[in-house]
């Protein structure tokens, strides 16, 4: 059962930027109802197929291999943080609350630049200018941990991990060859732990992975 003691304020959202990887949603909704929070999905369907990214144009494959590898930049999409940060603050003002979270870590920082604490210090400052009679503020307290010390924690709480989704590619069972299957299942070796979701690959990670 997973403690619900300090989410009694907590909302969610999730965007639609017509992503491959569509099932994060479904996820993302049944995660929320678990928690029993409120959660609401933002439609940007019509902005997405302007990104020039790997996750939202059809007939560009997403790369697969170890984040470290330079094609994995394919998988970049152009300023996504900070539209969704920006969506995720006006929201926030707008129903009184004062802080908007993001999960970034730090697997992110290599290819990502949105992902950076540098990034956030950034977006809060300009935050600080464009929100100055009701100031919100964006915190990222995963950004200096890493994909597997996530999990531990994640673990620790009993987060329902079968109820999560990570693959990039958007098919029914995750790939276990993109970049970000093989950092979610190298996280799961580096905690003794199983990963519960089915994967079409789940013994390539190791060969792109220094074990
Ligand atoms: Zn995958």
């Amino acid at each position: 059962m997973v403690d619900k003691g300090v989410l009694q304020t907590i909302e969610v959202v999730s965007f639609d930027y017509g992503q491959k990887h569509r099932k994060e949603l479904t996820c993302a909704k049944s995660l929320a109802q678990v928690l029993d929070l409120r959660w609401e999905l933002i439609d940007l369907t019509s902005f997405g197929p302007q990104l020039r990214s790997s996750l939202t144009t059809p007939h560009v494959p997403i790369p697969e291999g170890h984040y470290a590898a330079e094609n994995m930049k394919q998988t970049v999409v152009p300023n996504r943080n900070a539209i969704f940060l920006s969506v995720a603050a006006g929201i926030a003002i707008s129903r009184d609350l004062n802080t908007v979270a993001a999960a970034y870590h730090t697997g992110d920082h290599a290819i990502y630049p949105d992902c950076r604490p540098a990034f956030i210090d950034s977006f809060n400052r300009m935050l600080a200018l464009a929100t100055e009679w009701t100031p919100v503020r964006v915190q990222a307290p995963y950004i200096k941990t890493s994909k597997a010390g996530i999990l531990k924690a994640g673990l620790k709480l009993g987060v329902p991990y079968e109820k999560t989704w990570t693959c990039y590619v958007g098919l029914d069972a995750a790939c276990g060859r993109c970049g970000t299957c093989v950092e979610r299942l190298e996280a799961f070796e580096e905690n003794g732990a199983d990963d519960p979701l089915v994967y079409s690959d789940r013994r390539y990670w190791k060969t792109v992975v220094d074990v």
